[in-house]
């Protein structure tokens, strides 16, 4: 449902946050936060209910713990699974080393996610979101695509059908957040010193105003310096620049 991601220079949960609020008035069952320590960590944090209730929990686990300049989150409708803790987003794979937030539906979950239980593996969700985390994971881990998280991603989103905006950060990759999407809204933040992604620029209107609107099976890879846009092979490709001019 809403979906923002952040690499700068403030403290991402903070970011992360905030834009979830401003996405509130869309509607949602549960909400989830990921931060990237910049150490190789990567914390996960979901609840089902109010963004409240992800607060109060952030508050007693020590909001500390959640330090870092990366990270992203989630404001759930659910449409695959009950608005439960479990199924709420960030989902991650087996090895807790990625971390995915998606809007829409994967069309071909239930096919994926049976290779998936061929593995050996076994899902922690309900959830068509899911699949894309251990897919990435394993991208990432082995084949051609081992050790690139972007073509990771990528490789991913070739085989994924349906509508989906995906956010995809990996503890291995502390600086980046890749963002994905089809048939489902994606807009980059260009700030200076810290790039946004979000389902809807409502999220970081008032950290920036210049915005770019991506394509279709476009992904992009933002950094605390800039930001680059590839088709799903890997091309470059363009989104679209504007400015926000209007107020929220
Ligand atoms: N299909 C996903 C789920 O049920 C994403 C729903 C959404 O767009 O919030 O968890």
């Amino acid at each position: 449902c809403g979906i923002v991601g952040y690499v700068g220079h403030r403290q991402a949960l903070d970011v992360v946050l905030g834009g979830l609020r401003r996405l509130e008035y869309r509607g949602y069952d549960s909400a989830g936060v990921a931060v990237l320590d910049g150490a190789g960590a990567l914390r996960v944090r979901r609840k089902a209910g109010r963004l409240a209730n992800l607060e109060a929990q952030l508050d007693a686990d020590g909001r500390q713990s959640f330090a870092g300049t990366a990270g992203m989150g989630h404001t759930r409708w659910a449409t695959h699974g009950p608005p439960v803790d479990r199924n709420s987003h960030p989902h991650q794979d087996a090895s807790r080393a990625v971390a995915v937030v998606h809007n829409g539906i994967i069309e071909n979950f239930a096919e994926l996610r049976a290779e998936i239980e061929a593995d050996g593996i076994e899902l922690a969700s309900d959830t068509d979101t899911e699949t894309a985390a251990h897919l990435i994971a394993n991208a990432y881990a082995t084949g051609e695509t081992a050790g690139d998280l972007e073509a990771s991603v990528r490789a991913v989103c070739r085989r994924l059908e349906g509508a989906f905006t995906l956010v995809v950060t990996h503890a291995d990759v502390p600086d980046k957040v890749i963002a994905a999407r089809r048939s489902s809204p994606l807009v980059v933040g260009v700030g200076e010193g810290e790039h946004f992604v979000a389902s809807d620029v409502a999220a970081f209107i008032e950290h920036t105003r210049d915005a770019v609107e991506l394509g279709q099976d476009q992904v992009v890879v933002i950094t605390r310096e800039g930001y680059e846009v590839t088709d799903f092979m890997g091309e470059p490709a363009q989104g679209k620049p504007f400015t926000v001019d209007w107020d929220l």
